[in-house]
């Protein structure tokens, strides 16, 4: 079931940069989604990294997911 509102792993709530991110790197059509501590538990990298790709993305303004 579609679930924008929070991380299927730990029921934190998710912001918007959240559901972009895992757009970009899991899966475009996804309609359930991870927090960011989860999606870099599952990719093996820090939330850090995490954060600065949301705003690499958004600082680049090519990407139609982070407006
Ligand atoms: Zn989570």
């Amino acid at each position: 079931m579609a679930n924008y509102k929070t991380c299927k792993e730990c029921d934190a709530g998710l912001l918007d940069d959240d559901i972009a991110i895992y757009r970009k790197l899991v899966h475009r059509g996804a309609d359930e989604f991870l927090c960011i501590d989860c999606l870099g538990k599952q990719l093996g990298c820090t939330r850090e990294k995490i954060e600065r790709l949301i705003q690499y993305y958004r600082e680049s303004g090519q990407c139609t997911l982070f407006r």
